[in-house]
């Protein structure tokens, strides 16, 4: 028989949502309970997280992108506390090997490529040094390259002046201890979690809106808003709303990934690599306990057992796990709100972590929400905000994503040739061409890869402009050149002064003192 679960009466007014109910406790789960708790949690809500041990999460997701530290800095945590409790790293960028042309390599960076001189983008002035003496790479204008470089890391000060306040950052850590971190910050503020499989969805005859979740049990969740954290499976979102799912897989072919934790073999590099194979790609993710590893690949061009080969071919450290096969759809749910429901993770939508940006898509889908929390009944106009604004984030990020692939040279195998001939997105088509006249690029306002960032990724694939900007010539060369020069040498001397990755981390306390007393289990594969 179906009873109320104590503790779940009606909060807040006729007008107010009084009852969130979150529906799954992986990283997306979580990272909504601990913001919503730092938020909305003013005596008038309440907030329940659904989890079901039985299900589990997906335990992969350790790279994450700077804007991370906001979402850490919003919530009051203590950067140092935080890479402790989840075996934290830096990652100052991420290496591509092999993507250009078998043999390539390049950093996409963190942060700025030098500095711009009035108004006129760095990259501009470099490439018409680049016509008349050696600039070297344009990776030696950034900080966190230049640092990466070396293995070093240090932590700009508030006051820090450049080259060093140039150094940006964001993590790499392990997920599934990042979300008990977030679950232990949650609780305290007054979250109740409900250990529980669903068995049933309840909803309103009149709305069609979720009105309960029904629990194996027979326990009965009611709620006035609903945030579907319940990962590929979209339970509410897709499974009772039926919101739709927009295929991308045409453009990003990858479905499958095998993953593979091993023991460190070296001190761990501040940077994630990926390596591109035959039929997809490699990620190297360095904890401080252990190195994430994983292949991902397209079935349609690999199946498991080559896939698995090729990923046991290229570790570097002892495995500690059986390899673990993932599937996966690429693309966005059609609407990421509907009725009462909100998708945040993997419920709305995927796109493979070449660029590490699902979990930015969980922090994007809870300051939209933030900043667009309804009230009863629920207006259409919050509601459309939204899912445009997820869906122009979704559509930039995988914009990015497919210029990975386009922008190659290969044409070594099948897979390859597929990417590289394959029709793109009109907006991508756009960027490329403006680009390949005068090195011009354009952000669409919000977007999340900034400047430098497609720069890095076009030069770093070999896709050169026939020049630069006429308007870099409003500046004297010689002048211009000396300026140059110099940031090179400062960017090479300040990364030189930095202590090794593992040094400022011991240094500052973010070091987990037994790194090995920690259980091996979290996100690591089962
Ligand atoms: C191969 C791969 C590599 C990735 N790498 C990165 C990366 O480097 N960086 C990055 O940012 N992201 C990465 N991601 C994405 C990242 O893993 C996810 O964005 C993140 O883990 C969020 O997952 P989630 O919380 O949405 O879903 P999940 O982890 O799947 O959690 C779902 C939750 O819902 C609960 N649930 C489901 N059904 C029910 C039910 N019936 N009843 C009760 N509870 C239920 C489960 O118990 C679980 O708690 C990667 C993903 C994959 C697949």
């Amino acid at each position: 028989m179906m009873q109320e679960a104590p503790g779940y009466g009606a909060k807040g007014s006729d007008t107010e949502v009084g009852r969130v109910v979150i529906v799954g406790g992986g990283t997306a789960g979580w990272m909504a309970a601990a913001a919503f708790s730092r938020f909305l949690n003013n005596g008038r809500r309440k907030i329940t997280v659904v989890e079901s041990d039985a299900i589990g999460t997906v335990g992969v997701g350790e790279a994450t992108i700077p804007p991370i530290i906001t979402f850490n800095s919003m919530l009051d945590i203590d950067e140092n506390e935080f890479l402790r409790a989840t075996r934290g790293t830096f990652k100052l960028g991420i290496e591509f090997v092999n993507w250009g042309r078998i043999g390539d390599r390049y950093f996409h960076p963190f942060g700025n490529f030098g500095q711009d001189i009035h108004g006129i983008p760095f990259h501009q002035l470099w490439l018409r040094e680049r016509r008349r003496s050696d600039p070297g790479s344009i990776a030696e204008y950034c900080m966190s390259a230049m640092a990466a470089a070396q293995g070093r890391f240090g932590r700009p000060a508030r006051d820090a002046r450049p080259p060093l306040s140039a150094l940006s950052y964001a993590f790499h850590f392990d997920a599934g201890l990042y979300a008990q971190f977030l679950r232990k910050r949650a609780e305290r503020e007054g979250v109740k979690r409900q250990e529980g499989t669903i068995a049933n969805v309840e909803r309103e005859g009149e709305t069609g809106d979720v009105a309960a979740v029904v629990l194996e049990s027979g326990e009965r969740i009611a709620g006035d808003l609903f945030i579907d954290c319940s990962g590929f499976r979209g339970l509410l979102i897709e499974q009772a709303l039926g919101a739709g799912f927009e295929d991308w897989s045409h453009w990003l072919p990858c479905d499958r990934a095998i993953a593979m934790p091993t023991a460190n073999v070296t001190s761990p590099q501040p940077f994630t690599r990926s390596t591109a194979h035959p039929a997809g790609w490699q990620w190297r993710i360095p904890l401080q306990h252990r190195t994430g590893n994983g292949h991902v690949y397209s079935s349609h061009y690999m199946d498991d057992d080559d896939a698995t080969r090729i990923l046991l071919a290229n570790l570097e450290g002892q495995a500690l796990a059986e390899p673990r096969p993932i599937g996966f759809a690429t693309g966005r749910r059609k609407l990421a709100w509907s009725h009462n429901v909100i998708a945040l993770g993997l419920s709305s939508g995927f796109l493979e972590p070449l660029e590490s940006t699902s979990i930015h898509l969980i922090q994007n889908g809870i300051s939209r929400l933030l900043a667009l929390f309804p009230g009863k009944p629920i207006s259409p106009v919050e509601r459309d905000e939204f899912n445009r604004g997820m869906q122009a984030t979704y559509e930039d990020v995988r914009d990015f994503l497919i210029l990975h692939y386009k922008a190659t040279q290969r044409d070594d195998t099948p897979f390859w040739r597929y990417v590289r001939d394959m029709p793109i997105p009109e907006t991508l088509e756009r960027r490329i061409e403006l680009w390949k006249l005068h090195a011009r690029v354009f952000r669409n306002e919000g977007e999340l890869f900034a400047v430098p960032s497609w720069v890095a990724v076009l030069l770093g694939q070999n896709i050169q402009p026939l020049g630069y900007d006429p308007i870099a010539d409003s500046l004297d060369e010689e002048r211009v050149a000396g300026a140059i020069s110099q940031l090179r040498r400062d960017y090479r001397q300040a990364a030189a002064n930095l202590p090794s990755q593992e040094q400022f981390l011991r240094m500052s306390g973010a070091w987990a003192d037994d790194p090995s007393s920690v259980s091996l289990t979290a996100g690591v594969p089962s």
